[in-house]
Formats: C-alpha cells, sequence, structure tokens
C-alpha cells in the first residue's frame, strides 16, 4: 500500500476484529487489519447469533446474506429424568427486525464478514503475526501516545515495525497483546472437561429446538444446525486432564446413549473438539492507545452461546468509537468503550457461568430444588421474559456512561427516548429523502442520526444541521431526519433557533440532495412529547441506535459538536502491480 497510513491496526481477523473492521471503513476510516492465520476461521465453534449481534451485523451489512442460510432457532427445552421440564419459545422478541436467534455456524459469518470487509475496500493481511507490542505514553514535549508493534509475514519472511495511533486487539483468549501490556485475565476455569460433536443426527426430529439434557452424570445439549446436529457434554477431568484431542464418535454415542432420549444416532461428523471453559473478564479493556475486544478479554461458557455475540457487539461498538474520534471527536469518547462493553461482559459471562452451574449440581436436593424453580419459570413465563432479553443482549443499558449527556431543553424529549437506552421504533410515514417506513428501518445503516421533532421550526433546525454536517464534509456519516408532527401546525418558523430553512413541507425539491430527510410520524411516536408539549426537540442517535444526546432548538449546536467534526480518513492508495 501507498498512500496516508491507516490510522488503526487491528490484530486479529476473528468475527471481532473483522467486525471492527468493517465498521471503520463503512464510517469512512481505513485501517489495516492482521492474523497470523491462512484466511478466515474454520472451526464451526460458535453457531448461535443473538438478536444484538444480528442488529451490529445488519448495520454492516452482513445480516441479510447469513440469514439465507440460517436456521432460525424455534426455542430451547429442559429435561430432568427423561421428562421436559421446562420450554422458551424463541422469536417473541418485539422492537427488533430480528425477533429470534439463527444458528449459523461461525466460518459462515466469518466469510461473511470478510467478503463486507472486503467490499468496503478493506483487506487482511494473513499469516502476519504480531509479535511484540510496545506503548509510547505521550510525551512531556507533547508527542503523542502511539504504538508500536512487530509483525511478522510468513508469506513474505520478513519482519516490519509499524507505529500507529491506535491498535486493536482482538487476538483471542490468549491475547500476547493483553499479556504485553500487563492486564490480567480473572476469573475461573471449571472443574470439568467438554466435548462437542458436528454432524448428522438420525432420530432427531424435525423441531429446530434446543435441547437440554440434565443427568446426575453432567449435560447432553443438543443444537439443530442448518445441514445437521451439534452435541455437546460435560464429563469429569482425567487426573490432570491437559488432553486436547478430540474424542471420538464412540464416545460421542456412549454418552448420547446414556443421557439422551433414545433412539439417536450420531454419524458423519465433521468437527469434534475437546476443552475447557472459563468464566473470565479482564479488569481494564484499555491500556492507552490499546484496545482490547472480544475473547481477549472476556472468556464464556459455552452454555447460552454468549462469546461470538458479545465479541461482535464489541466490535461494533469500538469500530464506531474509533472512527468518530479518528474524524474530530474527543477521544475520551474511547472511555466508554470499557465503560459500557466491560459491564456488558460481567454480565454475558456471569450468565452463562449460572447456567453451567445449573446444569452441574449433583446433590439430589439441589437437584430437586433447580428443577422446580425451571418447571415454575416455564409455567409463569418468567423464563422468556427475563431470559431471552439478557441473551439477545438488546436491553444494555448505558445511561451512567460518559458517552451520553443531556443538553439545553432536554426536557421536551419524549421520556420514551430514554438517555443511554436504545431508541424505540416508531412507524414512520416517508416524506422525502427516505424510503423508510420505521425509525429501525432508517437507522439500519448504522450512521450517526440526528433525530429533530416537530412543525417548521424543527425544519429551519434541520436545515441548519444539514448545513453544518456538509460544511464540514461529514454527511457520509451522519443523517439528519426531520420527523414531523400526523399533522405539522401551519405558519412561519418561529424566531427562536438558527435562520429559518426554506418552506420544505411546501416544497419538497428544495431539501432534495441536501443530506436530510423529512418523514412525518404515523400515530403519536414515542409515547407523545415530554415536557413543553409542541416545541421541537432534537435527539442524537449513535450509530448502534443509543440515545446519545437529547436537547431542545437552543441546545442543537453543542449536540451538532458531539458528531464527527472531519471528513473521511483517505484511503491508502494500492501498490501498482508491475
Ligand atoms: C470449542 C469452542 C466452542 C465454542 N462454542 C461457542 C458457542 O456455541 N457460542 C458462542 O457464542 N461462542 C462459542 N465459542 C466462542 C467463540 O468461538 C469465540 O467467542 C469467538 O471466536 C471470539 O471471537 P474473537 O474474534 O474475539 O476471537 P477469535 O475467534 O479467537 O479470533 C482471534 C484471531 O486472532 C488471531 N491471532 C491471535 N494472536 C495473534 C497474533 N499474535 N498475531 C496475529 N493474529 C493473531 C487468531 O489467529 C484468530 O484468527 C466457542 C469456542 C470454542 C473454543
Amino acid at each position: 500500500m501507498t498512500g496516508p497510513i491507516p490510522p488503526v491496526l487491528i490484530v486479529g481477523a476473528g468475527p471481532t476484529g473483522l467486525t471492527a473492521a468493517c465498521v471503520l471503513w463503512d464510517l469512512g476510516v481505513p485501517c489495516r487489519v492482521v492474523d497470523r492465520r491462512p484466511g478466515p476461521g474454520i472451526a464451526p465453534k460458535g453457531l448461535v447469533l443473538w438478536s444484538g449481534a444480528l442488529e451490529c451485523l445488519d448495520r454492516v451489512g452482513v445480516a441479510a446474506r447469513l440469514a439465507s442460510s440460517a436456521l432460525p432457532l424455534a426455542g430451547a427445552s429442559y429435561w430432568s429424568k427423561g421428562r421436559r421440564l421446562a420450554v422458551a419459545r424463541f422469536g417473541g422478541l418485539t422492537g427488533t427486525a430480528f425477533p429470534g436467534p439463527l444458528c449459523v455456524p461461525q466460518p459462515v459469518t466469518e466469510r461473511a464478514l470478510h467478503a463486507r470487509l472486503t467490499e468496503l475496500g478493506g483487506t487482511v493481511e494473513w499469516e502476519t503475526e504480531a509479535t511484540a507490542v510496545t506503548v509510547e505514553r505521550a510525551g512531556a514535549s507533547g508527542t503523542a501516545e502511539s504504538v508500536t508493534v512487530t509483525l511478522r509475514s510468513a508469506a513474505g519472511g520478513g519482519e516490519e515495525t509499524v507505529t500507529v495511533p491506535w491498535l486493536v486487539a482482538s487476538d483471542g483468549a490468549r491475547s500476547m497483546i493483553r499479556d504485553s501490556v500487563g492486564i490480567p485475565f480473572e476469573g475461573h476455569t471449571f472443574d470439568r472437561t467438554f466435548l462437542i460433536g458436528d454432524g448428522l443426527l438420525a432420530g432427531a426430529g424435525a423441531e429446530a429446538e434446543v435441547q437440554h439434557h440434565i443427568t446426575p452424570d453432567g449435560v447432553l445439549v443438543i443444537v439443530p444446525q442448518p445441514d445437521g446436529h451439534r452435541v455437546f457434554f460435560d464429563i469429569e477431568p482425567e487426573d490432570g486432564d491437559d488432553r486436547t484431542e478430540a474424542p471420538s464418535e464412540e464416545l460421542l454415542q456412549r454418552l448420547l446413549d446414556e443421557r439422551g432420549p433414545g433412539g439417536l444416532r450420531l454419524h458423519g461428523t465433521w468437527w469434534t473438539s475437546r476443552f475447557r471453559v472459563h468464566a473470565k473478564v479482564a479488569p481494564r479493556f484499555r491500556a492507552g492507545p490499546v484496545l482490547l475486544a472480544g475473547d481477549a478479554v472476556h472468556a464464556h461458557t459455552t452454555a447460552g452461546g454468549q462469546g461470538l455475540n458479545t465479541g461482535i457487539q464489541d466490535g461494533y461498538d469500538l469500530g464506531w468509537k474509533l472512527a468518530s474520534v479518528v474524524r474530530g471527536c474527543d477521544p475520551a469518547l474511547l472511555d466508554s468503550f470499557e465503560a459500557e462493553r466491560r459491564p456488558a461482559s460481567v454480565r454475558a459471562v456471569a450468565n452463562g457461568d449460572q447456567q453451567t452451574r445449573m446444569w452441574l449440581l449433583r446433590s439430589p436436593a439441589a437437584r430437586f430444588v433447580r428443577d422446580n424453580v425451571m418447571r415454575l419459570l416455564s409455567a409463569t413465563g418468567l423464563l422468556e421474559r427475563k431470559a431471552l432479553p439478557l441473551l439477545a443482549q438488546l436491553d444494555l443499558d448505558h445511561s451512567a456512561s460518559p458517552a451520553v449527556t443531556d443538553l439545553d431543553g432536554a426536557r421536551a424529549v419524549p421520556r420514551a427516548l430514554r438517555l443511554g437506552r436504545r431508541a424505540p421504533d416508531a412507524a414512520l410515514t416517508p416524506v422525502q429523502g427516505t424510503t423508510a417506513r420505521s425509525l429501525h428501518a432508517h437507522l439500519s445503516d448504522g450512521r450517526h442520526t440526528l433525530l429533530i421533532h416537530g412543525d417548521h421550526t424543527a425544519g429551519a433546525l434541520a436545515a441548519h444541521a444539514a448545513a453544518t454536517v456538509r460544511t464540514r464534509g461529514t454527511a457520509d456519516a451522519i443523517r439528519i431526519l426531520w420527523l414531523q408532527p400526523t399533522d405539522p401546525a401551519p405558519g412561519p418558523a418561529s424566531t427562536s433557533g438558527p435562520a429559518p430553512a426554506p418552506d420544505v413541507a411546501s416544497d419538497p425539491a428544495v431539501h432534495r440532495g441536501l443530506g436530510w430527510a423529512v418523514a412525518r410520524e404515523r400515530g403519536v411516536a414515542f409515547g407523545g412529547a415530554g415536557a413543553g408539549a409542541g416545541l421541537p426537540w432534537c435527539v442524537y442517535l449513535r450509530p448502534d441506535g443509543v440515545v446519545a444526546a437529547r436537547s431542545g432548538a437552543a441546545g442543537l449546536d453543542a449536540l451538532l459538536d458531539l458528531l464527527p467534526s472531519r471528513p473521511p480518513h483517505p484511503a491508502p492508495v494500492p501498490a501498482a502491480r508491475s
């Protein structure tokens, strides 16, 4: 490559690093990505994509291509002593385009992300290993913080030292970078060995239900896949069991016969694995210019399928925040990465940890209590209402994050648009510049969005915001949406706020091409206005759809100052072939 040097280096092109890379390129910031493997991952480790991760993949333009080959999972059941204790039906989550989980083997997700990265102009330098990392702290003479990485390329055989302003460490559970910057990995390892087999399961029903058979000797979990099934078990580790060799089909069949409902035959296995599971979270996700994400900072048990999902959400969060900082936002925005993603990781790890402990209960009294609690949770519907939103990771609360704030006049914003929470959906009638019939559909391209609500005064505010964004050269990353009330009040623009805009309501041609869209709310959006009904209000929705800031007309300029203020970073030019 020649020309400008990418401001971000990503080490590790697993699902976390690939997601971060796609978001950065999509938001106008090129990055360099290296991985020591020869190509995208081929081990079908993570299988289940939940709604939160699917929304992130949708915003980077990958979810639709996954959906065509995915298997929507119908539910999960829990069995003990051959009896069905509990069931949770999937697919009922509201306020999202992804109401239930999809089964997609991890290599399919990784290949789709890699293909998208290539479309966006990025690439992965395979067979390139990071071997050393040094952080240069900001100097007294004003030199900026930076990080120097040594890269060894198997293909070229050479070693290279690069210095970058930002390093993303998405280098997996044994992260060399985490160790190099002195961040410990805290938590515990379960004293059980886990065995996995992916193959064909003769005798299994057609229903796409995940079954958990909980026996005194251990658990059997059966997960339907698009082309077969996964079975997995926990077993007593042998003394000092550090074995990693894959289990035989015979051993997996014996356990299936002992723990399963009977009549099932595993054959044609294409992947088997033996491993230990951990519940760990690093105490810090950042060391100056080094930001750590995915398995590098959290290790989950397989229960609930949260590792891959949490990593994709980390990659998404880090990607848009780094892109914003490179494009002029206050670098303090990056403090919110750890502030938001660490609690989310702690919650996901704790959730898997609790489920795994529940599987492993041995005493008859504890098992009796567990079985009855499961029965009760299922019968009352609590299992679906509580457990599924937790697994989907859509209900995250970032209200304490340093990246969210209320500005002048925020009281006018409807209460349903809660600071630090994902914006609820609202039905829209597109008027101009958008075809979206709902707010979430309008947000699905993962841009920073300014939602400005009200009649003609709000139109003037929207025109002012659009002009500011155009002047700064940031229209590729920022959308302005003027949301009109169902019946906009007639009349001229009020005297408050910036200069009035052309009367776009009566002349839609005027604003075409100005970089902003107009929609009308259908019914009363967001449960009605906040304090001071009728006043215009403004909300900044981050690329992840979370309410980052709220204001009235007077706070609009302060709100605009929170957005990226620089044009896209120039991309390196591929070297000419001779
Ligand atoms: C057996 C098994 C079963 C699993 N089952 C599930 C499941 O059912 N559900 C679920 O959600 N999750 C599951 N997981 C976890 C899931 O696979 C991980 O959470 C996910 O892969 C994390 O993605 P990542 O990108 O953070 O890390 P990884 O996928 O580990 O990617 C890290 C990348 O960094 C590269 N790398 C490492 N060091 C360097 C270096 N020094 N230089 C260059 N490149 C480097 C590696 O080659 C790799 O490509 C399972 C994991 C295992 C091991």
